[in-house]
Order: structure tokens, then sequence, then C-alpha cells
């Protein structure tokens, strides 16, 4: 099964190579064009230190709204960096997260020694140049950046000292840091004019597309954020499993251990459909692009994860050549769907044949997804 095309390291090699020189030809393309203004170029700098992989699928966009995106994640990267800072005293946190969007009104501000990562605490310490960025956008995507940025803030406050127990602490946390941008990008899609305002009543598909997202991430991370001294699992899925949560880091192979990984697997899992309803209602080539591309890469990741006891021990990541190819190839629904068939076909080989309910689970919904690549209007519908 590893041999098919997908999976080959071969046909790797030359999309690595393409990316590559591709990515090259677009910045030169930009420096004379929109980066002309030091604030944005600076802001574009920043994201591709801050997120390789971002600043490569903010690439797919056009120019006006590339560069409203490309603004709007630094501003929720920022706010992602507070909460991760684990040093930071908590109320101080709790305060610059809820008034955190005021401050993109507030000319000259920034913070220093503030972050989780050296390149984190960079971008605190030149935030006033993403403020002055933000302030050159239009007053109508302002608006949607600034109360989508309230709300994250106010989300992540709520969880800072606050555990997620019940898998809906789990949803509730991950729509605010994840499923809310789904929903800010919606609006900045239809306000492109790119998108139909048929969107704006899709709240809750634009909530997965960030939950699917972020649900695979945390799954994923399991073993960073334990280091670091955070945990994002519920405890209602883990307590199942074992008694503490670095049991599964003391005994990765267990078959509890990994039950649970598979748990929480199924559980992001449950966003998949909803996601492919995304897509499909997208009707701009290059949004769909940026759109498709996480979720494809995060769907070979939770491929690569799933029944993998090494997520309990290290940072799991799928290879830079699948990745690549990845990137070029999702280019529309049936690509979508070609590969999502093969990445389901690797699950399915995963799955333990003993009779137990984690597994049957996974079949299950293996099998929804399966039923959703065979409704018509998925299948006939081709990316203009
Ligand atoms: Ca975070």
């Amino acid at each position: 099964m590893l041999n098919n095309s997908l999976f080959s390291r071969l046909e790797e090699i030359p999309a690595l190579l393409k990316l590559k020189l591709g990515s090259k030809d677009y910045y030169k393309n930009n420096n004379s064009e929109t980066l002309t203004c030091d604030n944005l170029r600076y802001c574009f700098d920043t994201l591709n230190k801050v997120s390789r992989s971002f600043a490569t699928v903010i690439k797919q966009l056009p120019n006006e709204l590339g560069n409203n995106v490309c603004v709007f994640y630094l501003i929720l990267r920022a706010l992602d960096s507070i909460e991760d800072d684990m040093n930071l005293p908590k109320e101080l946190k709790i305060k610059l997260l809820r008034e955190f969007h005021k401050k993109n009104y507030e000319s000259g501000w920034n913070i220093s020694g503030v972050g989780d990562k050296k390149e984190h605490v960079e971008l605190l310490e030149n935030y006033d140049k993403v403020i002055q960025s933000f302030l050159a956008i239009d007053q109508k995507n302002q608006l949607i950046i600034t109360d989508i940025c309230r709300k994250v803030g106010a989300g992540m406050a709520n969880f800072v000292k606050a555990e997620i127990e019940s898998v809906e602490d789990y949803n509730l946390y991950c729509h605010h840091v994840a499923g809310l941008v789904g929903i800010g990008l919606s609006r900045m899609f239809i306000s492109s004019g790119l998108e139909n305002d048929d969107f704006l009543n899709q709240d809750e598909i634009s909530n997965s597309m960030g939950l699917f997202l972020q649900k695979t991430n945390i799954v994923r991370d399991y073993r960073e954020d334990l280091d670091e001294g955070r945990m994002f699992w519920p405890k209602d899925i883990w307590h199942v499993y074992g008694s503490k949560i670095n049991d599964f880091a003391i005994n990765p192979t267990h078959d509890q251990s990994v039950l649970c990984l598979n748990h929480m697997l199924n559980n992001a899992l449950t966003h998949a459909t909803d996601c492919l309803a995304y897509l499909k209602h997208l009707r701009n080539e290059n949004i769909f692009k940026f759109c498709a591309i996480p979720q494809v890469m995060a769907m070979a990741t939770l491929c690569k994860i799933y029944s993998n006891p090494d997520v309990f021990i290290k940072n799991v990541k799928i290879r830079k050549g699948l990745a690549a190819k990845l990137i070029l190839n999702t280019t529309s629904m049936d690509e979508v769907i070609k590969v999502y068939k093969d990445m389901l076909l690797v699950i399915e080989s995963k799955i333990s044949s003993d009779n137990n309910p984690v597994s049957a689970e996974t079949i299950q919904l293996l099998k929804q997804i399966r039923e959703y690549f065979n409704d018509e209007t998925l299948i006939v519908r081709k990316i203009a």
C-alpha cells in the first residue's frame, strides 16, 4: 500500500525543487508591488520566520486578500504567543489577552520579554509594525479582525486558569483558538468579493475547518505540550486510558496509550466531512488552494500519527517532500478526494483487528467520509 504514488519518496524530489523555485519567484514578484511598504515587508518576513507552512499557503491568495490575511495571522500569532508564555504571571496574561484587540489601534504599542519562543518575543517587541499594517487595511476588514481578535483573546483568557475537562470544554477551547479563525477568514473571503455571501450562514462548517486543524495539532503536539507544562487533551477522554496524563509518555506502546491516541484522532476525524463541505462551497481557485492545503496536510499528519506511539515520545512530522507534493497537487476538489482516498486506506491498514470500540468508531468515521466522496454534487464539481 505504501508503494502507491502518494507515498513514493522518489516523486517528492522534483516537488521539493519546484516548490523552492516557485516560492522564490513569488517573493520577487511581490517585492516590486505590494511589499514596498516597510511595515508590510516586516509582516511577511516575520510570517516566514514564525510559520513556514502558513507563509507557503498564503502565497496562494490574491495580493490584497493575502496582505490582510498575513496581518490577521500575525495578530493571532501574537495572541497565541502571550497564551503560550508559561512564565507570564496569570493575572497579567489574562489582562493582556482580554485587551489585546484594542492594541491594534494604539500606534507605537509593543511589549518586550513576552512570548514562548525567540521569534515570538521578537514579534511582540516589533508589534508597532503590525499595528501600522493593520491600520492600513480597509475599515471593513479591520472590524472583522478586531471582532475575532476580541473573541479569541477572551476565550483564551477564560482557559488560563481552567482545565480542559470535558469534550465540551475541548470543543469550546478549540472554537476560541481556531474555529473563530475559520469564521473570520470566511468573512474576509466574502469581503474581498471573491466568495459568495451565503458563506455568512456557514459558521458551523467554518468552525469545523479550524477545529480539524487544531485538534490534529493538539494530538500531534502531545509531547511538546507535556514538556512545556500545558495540556489540551480533555480529561474525560484520556482518563479512560490512564490515571495521569504522563502515563502515556511512560508507556507509549501500551495498548491503552495507543487506544487513547486513536480516540483523540477519532474526535478530530468527526470534523472531516464538514471540512469537505466547506471546500466544496468555495468558488475561487486561489482561496480553494489556501483552504485545502492545510486540510490535506492535517489529514496526512493524522494518517501518520494514527496508532503511532512515537507521538508520546517526540514531535512526529510528515516528510518535507510529501508536504511539498501535497502543496503542489492540491489544486481542485478532485485532487483532494484522490489524496484523501489514499490516506484513508493507510489509516485503515493501521486499525487493529481486535474488536475494540475505538477501532469500530474509526471504521465508522472513515465510512462516513467515503460516503461523502460518493455524493454526486461533490464529484461533478470542478473548480473553475
Ligand atoms: Ca496556544
